[in-house]
């Protein structure tokens, strides 16, 4: 392995800058060059690529995003659309492919070494936490965080107020960062696209928690398994508490990684160029009880992982 090309795709996650960083640095310390491509698989296509070296990716160890950028391909989902990045494979003498993403461009890249030969390596960045073969995925620590941080200041005025706050939160089909951040915040209820809920079981716990003296109810909706609006009409409806909805968006994204976000990319990273150096391919790395560990991609696309049901029961009893 002599050059060997690196893209981030799919949605940002804070923590893939230091994922850049630790494969251009374990890659140049091997004496391999490294291709940063652009805009995930469109600059793929329309070689919007070039060498990166040591400075490359001085000072971005703590910086969210992606000094790459990242973005959403449709002619890369094309026979014609991956000739045409094959094509700049050739140009710029590329050996082998790392991709940062989420599913979608796992399943990008597995195409593209089934057609092209190419050995491909995913490394997880999303924030979602819903990939096999890995306990976590690169941005989802430090998304957690910003949703708790959140938390702790709609509590403040949840308290004050004595008000009831519904709070949405990214995850169109996995509940993972309701679950994690509804723990780690105290959330009396957490509505995930998982597991069935009933609106009128969660008012009456509502509504016995004002009568033994709680002072505030914060709800937390996964996107996925509700609109937090219409949770939160439903709720005054119901209840008659003044009830406020807060969505999140994208302020859950970005950020600062946590140092648990960039211990993750650093190390994910680094194994990803050591699989390419050892001739491997068509695999994900991932960390796996403490341990990195590589996984058929075919064994992680398409199935993604479920929420902890220990986590989803633990929140239920630690909220009444
Ligand atoms: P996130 O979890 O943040 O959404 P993702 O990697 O799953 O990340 P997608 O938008 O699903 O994000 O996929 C990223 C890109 O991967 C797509 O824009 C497309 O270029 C490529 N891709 C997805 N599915 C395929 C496919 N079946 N064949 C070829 N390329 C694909």
């Amino acid at each position: 392995m002599q050059r060997l090309g690196v893209l981030t795709s799919g949605g940002d996650a804070s923590g893939m800058n230091s994922c850049i960083r630790a494969v251009v640095r374990k890659a140049i310390y091997h004496g391999i060059e490294v291709i940063g491509i652009k805009r995930g698989y469109s600059g793929f296509i329309e070689a919007d690529m070039g060498p990166m070296n040591l400075g490359s990716v001085a000072d971005i160890i703590h910086r969210g995003g992606t000094i790459l950028h990242t973005a959403r391909s449709k002619r890369f989902m094309t026979p014609e659309g991956r000739a045409l990045a094959m094509e700049n494979v050739d140009r710029f003498g590329i050996q082998g492919l790392i991709v940062i993403g989420g599913d979608g461009s796992f399943t990008g890249a597995s195409v593209f070494h089934q057609e092209h030969g190419i050995p491909v390596i995913g490394v997880p960045g999303t924030i979602d936490n819903d990939i096999a073969g890995t306990d976590y995925t690169i941005g989802f620590d430090t998304a957690v965080n910003n949703v708790v941080d959140a938390i702790n200041k709609i509590r403040d005025t949840a308290t004050s107020h004595e008000r009831t706050f519904v709070i949405e939160v990214m995850g169109r089909n996995s509940g993972n960062i309701a679950l994690s951040a509804g723990l780690a915040g105290g959330a009396e209820s957490i509505l995930i696209p998982e597991i069935a809920f009933n609106l009128e079981d969660i008012c009456s716990k509502l509504l016995s928690g004002i009568k033994r003296g709680k002072l505030h109810s914060i709800i937390l909706v996964a996107e996925g398994a509700a609109s937090g609006i219409e949770v939160g009409k439903q709720i005054k409806e119901l209840t008659g508490f003044d009830t406020k909805v807060t969505i999140l968006g994208h302020l859950q994204r970005g950020g600062i990684p946590s140092a648990f976000d960039r211990i993750l990319a650093a190390r994910l990273g680094a194994k990803a160029v050591e699989l390419l150096m050892e001739g491997e391919t068509n695999k994900m790395v991932g960390v796996r009880s403490g341990e990195v560990v590589a996984t058929s991609l075919d064994e992680v696309i398409g199935k993604p992982s479920s929420i902890s049901q220990d986590m989803y029961q633990l929140a239920k009893v630690l909220s009444i």
